[in-house]
């Protein structure tokens, strides 16, 4: 690969504060005055947008602020254009329901995020008549027999939520573009370790809650892609951004804003610290699941597939054999050792422990979850980099001796 998304974000136009401040101001306005009567009639067919000469017209169309955070992740992912929006899963819900109509069909990996399976399942066949087909995203096969002539969409995520499927991108953007469907990755788990839209795919959409935020702070999402499609969802009559409304606030966009250019240093040791505790795990012959490891499923199609310099990611999975035994290891963690959090998300600068069967993935039903191979007594770690690493791993092999899994 020879994007480098580090350097691509160095290249954006940065934006100064309106006093010359080294940050960009927070644009607190939600309207937009227009100077010359004339240009409202052309802003409202949607013919005069911000870069022509028009005005932002209001912030639920677009806000200066998060307009530049939108440049800076086109330019992380390498996409024409991106928007923010105010969660992760309403970025997923209006890049869908932008590109299918009641009747299309999208083709989706069976591991995903709860709330986007819970979407695809339930609420988008019931509410807007578009079905969803699962399948193992690593079966080329099953995936090109699940196309059918109306299917919209392929989904899925870069790196599957909770059990680490790699997606082999380049070939499910080939199996779409050849069946005339776009490909939307979820990107939340790697971003700057691997660039979905350099690998081919359509549209690019993240929580930005997790590793972009960072601190565990703000709600947040984005849509990255061509510039046709992001202006398509910013529609006045047809755009699903402007017309369902999740918009980012301003001051969310710019603190966001901040997170960015160290992005890159914090992946590099999310995954430095994963690589070593998996390591050390694998070695005492504990059952862990993380694409750094030479014998996890993905590992040679991550090397294939991934930005150089980031590492794998900083999420392993450790299945501890029973949801009794997860629980216990969870709470010996966090109460005696100060390991970590028991909390969903992940990408925080602490370690997040859930039990994905009993909480995010739980809206999944008991058959969903054995095929995706979601066990009960799985724990999946979002490792922090708090502390050093030996202090935590010291406080990681105790616990494990205290369970009896070590
Ligand atoms: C958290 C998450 C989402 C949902 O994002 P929100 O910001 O909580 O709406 C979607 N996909 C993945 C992979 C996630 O981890």
């Amino acid at each position: 690969m020879t994007f480098d998304p580090q350097r691509s974000l160095a290249q954006v136009r940065h934006e100064f504060g309106e006093h010359g401040g080294v940050n960009m101001s927070i644009e607190a306005s939600t309207t937009f005055t227009v100077l010359d009567a004339e240009v409202m009639p052309e802003i409202f067919q949607g013919q005069r947008g911000p870069d022509q000469g028009g005005c932002y017209l209001y912030g639920r169309h677009f806000n200066p602020t998060v307009y530049v955070l939108g440049r800076y992740l086109a330019a992380l992912e390498g996409t024409e254009a991106a928007y923010c929006t105010a969660s992760g899963l309403s970025a997923i819900a209006a890049a869908i329901i932008q590109l299918c109509e009641p009747g299309d069909h999208i083709v989706s990996g069976d591991t995903i995020y709860g709330g986007t399976h819970a979407l695809l399942k339930e609420f988008l066949p019931a509410k807007n008549g578009i079905e969803t087909t699962f399948v193992n995203i690593a079966d080329h096969e099953a995936l090109a027999g699940a196309m059918r002539k109306n299917t919209k969409v392929i989904f899925c995520e870069s790196l599957a939520n909770p059990t680490l499927v790699v997606a082999d991108i380049p070939t499910i953007a080939e199996i779409a573009h050849a069946n005339g469907s776009q490909l939307i990755v979820d990107n939340t788990f790697t971003p700057m370790l691997i660039s979905p839209a350099q690998l081919g795919a359509d549209v690019v959409v993240h929580s930005m809650t997790k590793f972009l935020g960072g601190a565990s702070d703000h709600i947040a999402g984005t849509v990255c892609a061509s510039q046709k499609f992001i202006m398509s969802m910013m529609d006045l009559h047809m755009g699903a951004l402007m017309l369902l409304g999740p918009t980012m606030d301003p001051s969310v966009a710019a603190a966001l804003s901040l997170r960015l250019p160290h992005l890159g240093l914090r992946m590099a040791e999310h995954s430095r610290r994963a690589q070593a505790f998996a390591e050390r795990m694998a070695e005492r012959n504990l059952n862990v699941v993380y694409p750094g490891l030479p014998d996890h499923p993905g590992h040679d199609l991550f090397r294939t597939l991934a930005n150089e310099g980031y590492g794998f990611g900083g999420v392993f999975a450790l299945d501890t054999g029973s949801r009794d035994k997860a629980f216990e290891l969870m709470d010996e963690l966090q109460n005696t050792h100060r390991f970590g959090f028991q909390a969903v998300s992940l990408g925080y600068f602490d370690t997040l422990m859930s039990c994905s069967a009993s909480s995010t993935s739980s809206e999944m039903s008991e058959e969903d979850l054995e095929a995706a191979g979601i066990k009960p007594g799985l724990v999946r770690i979002s490792i922090g980099y708090t502390g050093t690493l030996e202090q935590r791993w010291a406080q990681f092999a105790e616990a494990l001796g205290k369970v009896a899994l070590l």
